[in-house]
């Protein structure tokens, strides 16, 4: 079986496929390996970490995915990319397969079988492939470090003889994976740190993490949890409430940083225009939902806004690419985990009844074949 994985091609993106040590693992399963060059510099590897775990290092991209089985990716395949792919050829990758039409269009075409990492199940046993989970994890983190960077004092209080620095106030809006990560982060720098989420499951979360949870805790709140585990949307009426308490909340913080998403919707609005300016100068708010539409009122996707009161509005996408050799060294592990799914000493076997890979498959046999994107 031959395992393909090319360089990355979407601008920004300084994260990849495979590692050294996924190498090693794809071929203890039987595989064949062809990287092609420059695949892993992002992430800070080399061409010859690859050839050296095992991996055959090509300069072209058609000659790595020419009679290529299985390619792996971080994101979708170019045009040309899924133009060298053989009929029947397996490419698994964070497809984003709501958003982008084109590819899956031409993933179709190619009589390619398409699994979207994104959609993996978060049942039990898919845990070790859940992308969502590894990649959060990394941009809640990533989160406060960039806050921290772009805000002029310091998080930690520090007594000094010059006397005493203050400790930031975070406050975090939206506890899922990242904002787990970015409280236990902001705790470790320091920082005065509160959060809230509409599920009430997560109020123990965070003050098990040694935060202060903050929310109208209503007879709405309680039932704001899906049975699968994710936000509903809120009622307009509760999203005022909420809004008046938090408002009142914002203006006394040095950090917002905010990760609120409601599955297949755009991304609520929790902090607005008006709340922003009544901030004081200095402040920062990071905005991992931009994406989605944000969270935060003047974001602006890739870039960070200065507003005229003096606030920072950070939009970066991608932040797991901006902590790419751990981004990548995780999602190698959940793609590896995915791939032993289908191959089973050196022999691919898709069994496409599996509640995992059922949940996956976007296109297949020459056909969509997902539900939803479909729809
Ligand atoms: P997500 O990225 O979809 O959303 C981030 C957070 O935003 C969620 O906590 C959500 O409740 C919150 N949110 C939505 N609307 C909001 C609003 N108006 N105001 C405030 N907050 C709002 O979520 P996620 O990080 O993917 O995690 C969702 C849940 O799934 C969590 O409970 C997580 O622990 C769970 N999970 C389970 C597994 C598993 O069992 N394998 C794996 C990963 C995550």
């Amino acid at each position: 079986v031959a395992i393909a994985v090319t360089r990355e091609r979407r601008e920004g993106e300084t994260r990849c496929a495979v590692t050294p040590e996924t190498v090693k693992k794809l071929i203890a399963l039987g595989a064949t390996v062809s990287v092609e060059a420059g695949t892993g510099i992002g992430s800070s590897i080399l061409d010859a970490d690859y050839a050296e775990a095992g991996a055959t290092v090509k300069p072209d991209t058609r000659a790595v995915l020419e009679g290529a089985d299985i390619v792996l990716k971080v994101r979708g395949p170019t045009a040309q990319e899924t133009s060298a792919l053989k009929p029947g050829a397996i490419v698994i990758a964070m497809l984003d397969a709501y958003r982008e039409k084109d590819t899956v269009e031409a993933l179709k075409g190619a009589g390619v079988t398409a699994f979207a990492m994104e959609f993996v199940p978060r049942i039990t046993r898919a845990q070790v492939m859940d992308v969502l989970s590894s990649q959060a994890n990394l941009a809640g983190y990533r989160a406060v470090i960039e806050a921290a960077y772009a805000f002029g004092k310091g998080f930690p209080m520090m007594m000094t003889a010059a006397g005493t620095v203050a400790p930031a106030k975070v406050f975090v809006m939206g506890v899922g994976v990242a904002g787990l990560q970015a409280i236990a982060t902001a705790r470790r720098l320091g920082a005065v740190v509160t959060a809230t989420d509409v599920r009430p499951a997560t109020k123990e979360q965070v003050e098990s993490l040694g935060a202060k949870f903050l929310a109208v805790e209503d007879e709405e709140f309680k039932n704001a949890q899906t049975a699968g585990g994710y936000a509903k949307p809120m009622s307009p009426e509760y999203q005022a409430k909420q809004a008046a308490l938090t408002g009142e909340h914002i203006k006394k913080q040095d950090i917002v940083i905010t990760t609120a998403l409601i599955p297949g919707r755009a991304a609520p609005v929790l902090v607005s225009a008006e709340q922003v300016a009544s901030m004081k100068p200095g402040s920062v708010l990071i905005d991992l939902a931009v994406e989605a539409g944000g969270n935060v009122a003047g974001a602006k996707a890739g870039e960070v806004v200065t507003t005229a009161n003096g606030v920072s509005i950070v939009g970066y996408t991608n932040l797991p690419g901006r902590i790419a050799a751990d981004a990548s060294a995780l999602y190698a592990r959940n793609l590896t985990a995915f791939v032993g799914l289908m191959l089973k000493e050196g022999v691919v076997t898709l069994d496409l009844d599996d509640e995992i890979l059922k949940a996956a498959v976007v296109t297949h046999g020459g056909a969509v074949v997902h539900e939803g994107v479909k729809g």
